[in-house]
């Protein structure tokens, strides 16, 4: 019979699926196993739109492999799978179509759950969550309330970047590049209320405690650690006297503050009207911030850009030798960074230098350097580089850098300055103006506020979830689409039982997946958010699995959800997961996929074709699972010889060869077969717990059934030789098994009996792996009668013995006499007979 993959997986998916095989129990509840240490394996859950593709795929079958691999060693695996389900696409798609974000997310999911279960995923499917619904985004809003009370979570006007194409606000996560990383479109900057969440309070814990994850690939902590951007220096404050207003500037040099000869703020600095207003500069200072209020962040980041800017016709005092200098508006500083305001030295920062020539400013040398890579132009300005310090009052003479300390140490005894250390992260700005998310669960209630400012009060608890209500009209028009919902807006206050009215804006879809992996461990609770017991016993994640796409955004998130849960006793842990494995992304023929190149690979297409197992091979087979891969057909067509070469054999030792034989002392080609099903197990067990190397995992498998399969023939009805041959498929099928389930635990049960999963991972015996052996060719009168597996280091008289011992060989020499013998050590061995 040839290989019929389609029958052989809805056979064993039936299986799983009516047994609930991959379901586990939480502690205290019955069928938990708790003589085994648990551990909790999880893909990054999957966003919902349309159908799967083949990063899913991958994603999937690579998790789903270290599942199987760690069942098979002992543990309580729990493994389970959702959906990120709310998000922009359902609602752009409901823009275009009219059709509800809920009717297209919930056919997509529908879609999902069916592949996941065509493609054998093991999933325990009792503990299934979609982020969209209610059930779910009651607790999503039950942690949203609990920051809120520790300050966590708040509300302010704030410069954002806005997104003209999705009218709503981003992260600044969700940046890239300036611009928006959902569609492409330049950011732009706007000064607006909103809810942040304060991720700031964390940075230095966020930084700190990558010393307590196991294992991360380097590359991802770098790019968060670049993120979070701590940057140790000096704050100091510069008066305007004439408005009476102090501008702290936070700097990474103070030893160039002796250089600073003007003064510069960003366009959005909040004191910025004060020190203008009434003044002659107003006027030409207003329309400047207007202009730049147009301009998109990647422009005013630009390098080689022309600098522009306005003087303000103020001056502040610099503190360290009390210099009135200059100050100016100009965009290339940005409020993001620091206090929004810059000292600006001009003979040792290239951008202050631009703007000094073209202003026509001075420039003060306070470094004399002699690094000719550290300066630009002939007169060695400006000066990046280190040196001795100049024009620098009692520390002049002195190195840079060794003087560095003593600065901030000055500055700080003077009063003119203290030790500071600077953050590149900002808060995590959470509210959207968009449909298709969590409300955020509070209202606004004038007669509780103050001054004609309604106060901000949280819904309680007991009214949760403040659910979603149906809508008619999804455009966005700069404000929410809830906001047109009259009847879900008013409301009743929960503080003084007033008209109130409900926040329209919705929460930022991260914040729903910064969560999730607690909600798997106790899914159905509807009393609480998660059991406690249940979360300390499962978490942290043993092994977290996705793409390196998330290594900001994500992952930073349930870093910092994790810490402030932490924080209010509802968890056990600081760091959600341990160990971090980030795929690579697959091409194909060489190229990127995209949709609009029309070279995407549809994974229900393959495994209509070749069966679930094939696809889910190969994309383990394609290269080591971290760095990618290149999808081609004929890799695809290769992977799916081998599996039919596996079924082959299979059908031809089931047939052949009598089950419970006994491979022990098994001689020549027998034991050249079992020695190579040992090193198989050798190699795929060491390359599977080195880093999940399957691709050679998956080639030591092959070349197990490429042995099998050649040696079969000498092997039929030998004695020792079949049970090798049924063993060494057997072993085949459970290697194999974590990368193609169906086709292992057919091809397992057909010889053994057993379901393999249910069986420990193989071990290999050391004493075939131990030493080397050579194939040794014993001749009668010169003839070819046996080949034998033979120690290396065998010797004249024990390679003879060895010799004699084959039966092939002894046929021969019954009844005659041995005249002569000759051995070439490690080659053959002849004997002549008469
Ligand atoms: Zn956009
Ligand atoms: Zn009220």
């Amino acid at each position: 019979m040839a290989y019929e993959p389609k029958q052989i997986e809805r056979k064993w998916q039936a299986v799983w699926a009516e047994e609930g095989t991959w379901e586990v129990a939480n502690p205290g509840r019955p069928g938990y196993e708790d003589s085994k240490p648990k551990s909790y394996v999880l893909e990054m859950l999957p966003y919902p739109s349309g159908e799967p593709h083949v990063g899913h795929l991958k994603c999937y079958a690579v998790g789903d492999a270290i599942a199987h691999f760690r069942r098979r060693h002992g543990f309580e695996v729990i493994h389970p799978m959702g959906y990120d389900s709310f998000g922009l696409p359902a609602e752009n798609n409901a823009i275009k179509t009219g059709e509800p974000p809920r009717e297209a997310t919930e056919r997509s999911i529908a879609s999902f759950r069916r592949q996941f279960g065509e493609w054998g995923i093991s999933i325990d499917w009792s503990r299934e969550l979609a982020t969209h619904t209610p059930e779910y985004y009651r607790w999503t809003q039950w942690i949203f309330l609990r920051l809120f009370e520790k300050g966590l979570a708040y509300r302010t006007v704030a410069p954002v970047q806005w997104c003209p194409e999705d009218a709503t606000v981003l992260a600044n996560e969700q940046v890239v590049d300036g611009r928006c990383e959902r569609c492409g479109t330049e950011v732009v900057q706007r000064s607006l209320e909103q809810w942040f969440f304060k991720i700031t309070d964390y940075a230095d814990r966020l930084l700190a405690d990558f010393d307590r994850l196991e294992s991360w690939p380097e590359h991802v902590i770098t790019m968060q650690r670049n993120w979070i951007g701590r940057s140790e220096g000096a704050e100091v404050v510069f008066r305007c006297e004439e408005a009476g207003l102090d501008f702290p500037v936070f700097t990474t040099r103070p030893d160039t503050l002796f250089g600073a000869t003007f003064f510069v703020l960003a366009p959005e600095h909040p004191e910025l009207e004060r020190l203008v207003a009434g003044t002659e500069a107003e006027g030409a200072v207003r329309s400047y911030v207007d202009r730049v209020a147009r301009e998109s962040a990647s422009e005013r980041g630009a390098e080689d850009r022309a600098k522009t800017g306005v003087p303000l016709g103020r001056s502040v005092v610099n503190p360290v030798n009390g210099e009135e200098i200059p100050v100016y508006v100009a965009d290339y500083v940005l409020m993001e960074y620091g206090t929004g305001a810059i000292m600006a030295v001009p003979a040792h920062d290239a951008r202050d230098y631009e703007f000094a020539r073209k202003f026509d400013l001075p420039v003060q040398r306070v470094i004399e350097g002699t690094d000719p890579e550290a300066a630009r132009d002939p007169r060695g300005l400006p000066y990046a580089g280190d040196g001795q310090m100049t024009n620098s009052g009692r520390f002049d003479g002195r190195g840079n850098r060794e003087a560095y300390a003593e600065i901030v140490s000055w500055l700080e005894e003077e009063g003119r300055g203290e030790p500071a250390v600077n953050f590149r992260l900002r808060d995590w700005l959470v509210s959207r103006q968009r449909y298709w998310g969590a409300p955020i669960p509070v209202v606004y209630c004038e007669a509780c506020g103050e001054e004609g400012v309604p106060a901000i009060v949280p819904v309680p608890d007991e009214q949760l979830p403040v659910e979603l209500p149906e809508i008619e009209d999804y455009a966005p028009q700069g404000r929410s689409p809830l906001a047109a919902a009259e009847e879900w807006v008013a409301t009743e206050c929960p503080r003084c039982g007033g008209p109130a009215r409900r926040e329209t804006d919705t929460m930022d879809t991260f914040v729903d997946s910064s969560w999730y992996f607690i909600r798997y461990l106790d899914p159905r609770n509807s009393e609480a958010a998660w059991d406690r017991a249940a979360a300390d016993h499962w978490l942290p994640v043993d092994q977290y699995i996705g793409g390196v796409e998330h290594a900001i955004l994500h992952l930073m998130y349930a870093r910092f959800f994790t810490k402030a849960l932490a924080d209010l006793g509802a968890l056990d842990v600081q760091e959600p997961f341990a160990n971090l494995f980030a795929q690579g992304m697959i091409t194909r023929d060489g190229a990127k996929m995209s949709k609009s190149r029309g070279n995407t690979v549809s994974p229900g297409e393959y495994v209509e074709r070749y069966g679930a197992d094939t696809a889910r091979t190969y994309v383990c087979f394609m290269g080591p699972p971290e760095r990618g891969g290149d999808w081609t057909d004929e890799g695809v067509e290769g992977v799916n010889r081998f599996l039919s070469r596996l079924w082959r054999l299979c059908e031809e030792v089931e047939a052949g060869t009598e089950p419970g034989g006994d491979a022990a002392g098994a001689e020549g080609e027998a034991r050249e077969l079992l020695a190579k099903a040992h090193w198989a197990v050798d190699k795929a067990t060491r390359d599977f717990r080195r880093g999940f190397q399957f691709n050679t995992v998956i080639a030591a498998v092959m070349e197990l059934v490429n042995d099998a399969y050649r040696l079969k023939d000498g092997l039929f009805g030998t004695q020792g030789g079949e049970a090798v041959l049924r063993f060494a498929t057997a072993t085949a099928a459970s290697l194999i098994f974590p990368f193609a389930p169906h086709l292992g635990a057919e091809v397992y049960e057909r010889l053994t009996g057993e379901r393999v999963w249910e069986q420990p991972w193989p071990e290999a015996d050391p004493e075939l792996l131990a030493s080397d052996t050579v194939t040794l060719v014993v001749q009668v009168n010169g003839k070819l009668r046996d080949r034998i597996e033979a120690p290396a280091e065998a010797g004249k008289e024990e390679l003879l013995a060895l010799a004699r011992g084959s039966e092939k060989v002894a046929r021969h020499l019954d009844g005659k006499d041995v005249v002569k013998e000759i051995v070439v050590p490690g080659k053959l061995v002849n004997l002549v007979v008469r």
